[in-house]
């Protein structure tokens, strides 16, 4: 069964029909009366819906818009473009490894989180911002008040599927913001600045579930799996630049590799071979860099810090050309309204 909120279902119930919500509330009210008080509000809601022959769920198949995904929908099929890329992580469960892999993605209705499992999970390592994604035969759940689609094994996911295009409104896309601008409280914002300075990365243990492991006395101890020996992740700090001001930004793991172009072993030589790292060091300095990510105010030294989510290295001109020109026809459409 689905589950609408009792408000979503009495304004479809105004939308339908013209009836005002206090007029619903008390309809409602006495069939709860009716019926003895065996029905939730809710239900009694969805009753008069039915009476009213309002269908709750016009798009049962096909593909749905964005704004139109109710928690537990089954076979739902979505396009929608990338947003965001919060990476993949593996598991265990049972004995069994597991890979799970998060995104936010847009469409003109709206946006909503997509959570890839397993072997769907691998299409987010080719995944960029601005793909499109296509998916068919996921689920929809919702988890902290908003809703998400889940994949499951029977799911068919595509990356950038021929002949589809989305043209999203810029207030769907991160914001994009000067580096003066920042506030240390945005929680998705886009940056493009070069880098001017950048440290060696400083790597710390790890549990193979991906958890932070703490250095004991025989290895590491993982507050899931107990003592274990550990592996290493690491953080990178580099000072980004554009023009307007210069900050702090931290590139773990994941970002750190696409910031070098390095692979996971790379990374993990310069551990015991820092001088490896300077070779790598003056190749990115001086590299631009459009990144995804959130800033903070780190009160102890009193600064902003931008923490990378997602990055991209030499930008395409041509995205950003394309991105002012959205932006001019998008102001001209506001002042002519
Ligand atoms: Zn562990």
């Amino acid at each position: 069964m689905f589950k609408l909120s009792y408000d979503e279902i009495t304004a479809r119930i105004t939308e339908k029909t013209g009836i005002s919500r206090e007029e619903i509330d008390s309809k409602v009210d006495q069939k709860v009366q009716q019926l003895s008080g065996l029905v939730s509000r809710e239900g009694a809601a969805h009753i008069l819906a039915n009476e009213f022959g309002i269908r709750l769920f016009e798009q049962l198949s096909g593909r749905l818009q964005i704004k139109n995904v109710i928690s537990g929908m089954g076979n739902v099929e979505i396009l929608g473009k990338v947003v965001n890329i919060y990476g993949t992580k593996t598991f265990n469960s049972n004995g069994r490894e597991g890979k799970v892999a998060s995104m936010v993605v847009a469409d003109e209705t709206g946006q909503i989180r997509v959570v890839l499992w397993n072997e769907q999970a691998d299409n987010a390592d080719k995944l960029k911002t601005g793909d499109i994604i296509k998916i068919k035969g996921g689920y929809a759940r919702s988890k902290n008040n908003g809703n998400e689609i889940h994949t499951n094994d029977k799911s068919r996911v595509t990356i950038n599927p021929e002949g589809e295009t989305i043209n999203l409104p810029t207030s769907v896309q991160p914001a994009r913001k000067k580096l003066s601008e920042l506030q240390g409280n945005e929680s998705s914002v886009e940056v493009l600045a070069t880098i001017v300075q950048a440290f060696e990365p400083r790597y710390f243990e790890v549990c193979k579930c991906g958890k932070r492991a703490k250095p004991s006395d025989n290895g590491a101890t993982c507050d899931f799996h107990g003592t274990v020996k550990p592996e290493y992740s690491y953080v990178m700090n580099a000072f980004i630049d554009d023009g307007t001001d210069s900050l702090r930004a931290v590139f773990f793991r994941e970002q750190a590799q696409k910031l070098l172009g390095k692979t996971h072993e790379d990374m993990l030589s310069y551990k015991d071979q820092p001088e490896l790292f300077e070779t790598a060091r003056n190749d990115l300095l001086g590299a631009n860099v459009k990144i995804t990510g959130r800033a903070t105010r780190n009160e102890m030294f009193d600064r902003i810090e931008f923490i990378a989510q997602q990055l991209t290295l030499n930008p395409d001109p041509n995205e950003e050309i394309a991105r002012l020109e959205q932006e001019m026809k998008e102001l001209r459409t506001e002042k002519s309204l």
